[in-house]
This record gives C-alpha cells, structure tokens and sequence, in this order.
C-alpha cells in the first residue's frame, strides 16, 4: 500500500483527497467531531507543502454540507470553498484557491454504484487521488473504488494508522486480551464475535446482541428489543461457549432489557482488570437515557482505570464515552464503524483492496 511518503512532490499538485466528515448532526450543530479532527494533520501537509486539494466526503445525518460548513472550516482552521456540483470542479481546479470541498458525494447518482463515470466527472484534472477516510473503506462506492482505476492512489495517514492498530487487535496474544460488544446491529458484531471467540481470552456482550445470544439459548427476554435475523445470524457461533460472556442481570423498564444489572457489570469488570488489551464496540445499554447508561458509565471507567492498551470504535460508542468526558483516555478511538467491525471480523474491505492493502 502507497501512501502519502510516497507522493510526488506536493507543490502545484492537483489532490483529490477522500476524507471524513460523516459526523451526527443535531438541531444544525455538529455533536461529535472526532472524525473532522482526524482529518486535519494531512489537510494541513498538503496546503502547506503547496498543493491544490479538492476534499471529497459524504454525509448521512443531514442532506448537504451547507448547514455544517461553518463549523467545518472552524474545526480545521481554514477557509474552504464550496463546490456544489462535479461540473464546479474544473473552475476551482483553474482558481487560485488551494482548499476546496465537495457537495455530499452520497447526493451524486452513480456513488453508491460505484459507478465508472461518476469516477471519471471526479477524476478529471488532478494528479493523484489519497484516501483518508478509513470509515468508508467497507463500502465499494465510487468516491472510495472506481476512482482508484483512474488516478494513481495512496493511502492517507488516517487509515495507515487505522490499519497499524486495529491489525495490533488481530495479532495480540489471545490470553492477553479480550473484547467486548454491545449495541445494535447483530449482523455487522457477529463475524467479530466469531473471530474473537477464537482470538481473545473472552467475549463479554451487552446490549441487544445479548438479548439476541440470550433469545438464541432460548432463555426469556420479556419484550427486550431483538434482531429479527438474530438465530439465523448466530448459526455459526457455540452459544455454550465457556469465552461467551453473557449478562446475568438487568435493569428492565415495561418488560425491556435495557441496561445490563449490577452483578453483571461486577463480573464484567472483574474480567476487564486482568486483560492486557481491551477492544470494545457498542454500548451495554440504551445509554441516551440516563438512566440506562449505568452499565456503559461503569465499564468506560473499568477499562480507562485498567492498565489495558483499549480500542473503542463506532459511532454511538464513541458518543456515549465523550458524554462521560472519557473518549482522551483510550488508548485508540477508531473512527471507524462498519469499516472496523468488517476489518477485525477479518473480512476484506473493498476500500482498503482498492489501495492495495491486500497485495
Ligand atoms: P455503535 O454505533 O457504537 O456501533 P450501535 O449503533 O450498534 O453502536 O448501537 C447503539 C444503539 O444500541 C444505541 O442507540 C442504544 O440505545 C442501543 N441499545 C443498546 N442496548 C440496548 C438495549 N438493551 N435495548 C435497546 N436498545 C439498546
Ligand atoms: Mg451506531
């Protein structure tokens, strides 16, 4: 895999650059902005060292990036012009101005196709192409593969890193670590579950997933919330499995598993101090109440007080800990979601095959 070391020199080159800027957005206003951060070390390299960058993204909680562009440009520090169709780019291509950004590629017919010729109205005049948007790289979009037919690619510093510590994940001792999983979801967990059950010391699940393991081992769960495809899904897992940490309790509201109980956050924590490296995704509860946050509060504290190296990753995750003013004190906070599940479920990634991490 190439990355941005491997570019010619960036003066008066013309980069396309896929980034990430898929953030939750409430009442206007950006509520996480981890992943914009991320973005801003190569942003700052390029305009810096000369180059003319063109910022390529989508987003998925608004329509258009016009009602966060203010906070954007504040976040990174700079001004960015807007470009709101493929047809604007050849005029900023030709302007003075170094920093540009894309209208929401997910707005363009052909991105979620992966279509050839919205890659080629994209590729048109620039010099190369870098993906830095390690979120996306499960999806075979046009904006993330049928562009890197056309322009020479490299891999942005984001997911370099990305890769280096989420393969750490992977290749770590199996008795040194263990993994928790929570949340919704159950087809993206269970290839991780089903991996880790045979690379980690324990699978400690909370969340829906638990009620979907739970319903699966045919046990009671009342009205908790389920996945419909949950037995199917689970097919391949032993649900008998001594490393399948379950909960034991709960704090149920109108016949709802909602938080898991007191016991099992004891029994959870007593396993999270003896593990060297802690990867967790999803939260134990429904934690946008308060009152449902228990559980996700006390193992957030159990592995920021541990001596574990952690990775959390996932959007609602990655919320919930930042509530909590915990998300400084992991080790490593992936800013991906479905692109992490898929890569630590050891599955290949079209994005990441499309930069030639596989070859
Ligand atoms: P992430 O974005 O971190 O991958 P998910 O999107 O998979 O997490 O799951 C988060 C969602 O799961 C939250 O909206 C939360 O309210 C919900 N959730 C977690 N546990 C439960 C539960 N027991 N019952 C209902 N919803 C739950
Ligand atoms: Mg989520």
């Amino acid at each position: 895999m190439k990355t941005v070391r491997d570019t010619p020199d960036l003066k008066d080159k013309k980069i396309l650059v896929r980034t990430d800027f898929d953030v939750p957005v409430e009442n206007g206003k950006i509520r996480q902005s981890l992943r914009v951060q991320k973005q801003k070390p190569l942003i700052d390299q390029l305009v810096l060292a000369g180059s003319k960058v063109l910022l390529v993204a989508h987003i998925s909680a608004i329509d258009s990036f016009s009602v966060i562009f203010g906070e954007l440009e504040q976040l990174l520090g700079r001004k960015i012009i807007f470009i709101k169709t493929p047809e604007d780019i050849a005029g900023f291509l030709a302007g003075s101005k170094p920093l540009g950004l894309l209208e929401n590629t997910r707005t363009w017919p052909g991105e979620k196709d992966n279509d050839q010729s919205l890659a080629q109205r994209l590729a048109q005049g620039f010099d190369f192409y870098i993906n830095n948007d390690f979120a996306v790289c499960h999806r075979e979009h046009a904006s993330v593969v049928a562009i890197t037919k056309l322009l020479s690619v490299y891999a942005g510093p984001l997911i370099v890193e990305e890769v280096k510590q989420l393969k750490r994940a992977l290749t770590e001792p199996v008795q040194d670590k263990i993994v928790i999983m929570g949340g919704a979801k159950a087809s993206t967990k269970v290839p991780v579950i089903k991996s880790f059950l045979r690379n980690a010391q324990a699978v400690l699940v909370g969340g829906i997933i638990a009620n979907d393991i739970l319903k699966a081992r045919g046990q009671d769960v009342q009205q908790s919330i389920v996945d419909d495809d949950a037995e199917k899904l689970l097919a391949g897992v032993d649900l008998t499995d001594k490393r399948l940490w379950v909960p034991s309790d709960f704090v149920i509201d109108d016949g709802k598993f909602l938080d898991i109980g007191a016991e099992s956050i004891g029994r959870f924590i007593g396993e999270i101090r003896t593990a060297k490296m802690i990867i967790w995704n999803g939260p134990m509860g429904m934690f946008e109440k308060d009152k449902f946050m228990v559980g996700t509060k006390a193992i957030a504290e159990a592995i920021v007080n541990s001596s574990a190296f952690s990775i959390i990753g996932g959007g609602d995750t990655i919320s919930a800990v930042d509530q909590l003013g915990l998300l400084g004190k992991f080790s490593f906070v992936s800013t991906g979601g479905g692109a992490m599940l898929m890569f630590l479920g050891n599955q290949k990634l079209p994005g990441l095959d499309a930069l030639g991490y596989y070859e």
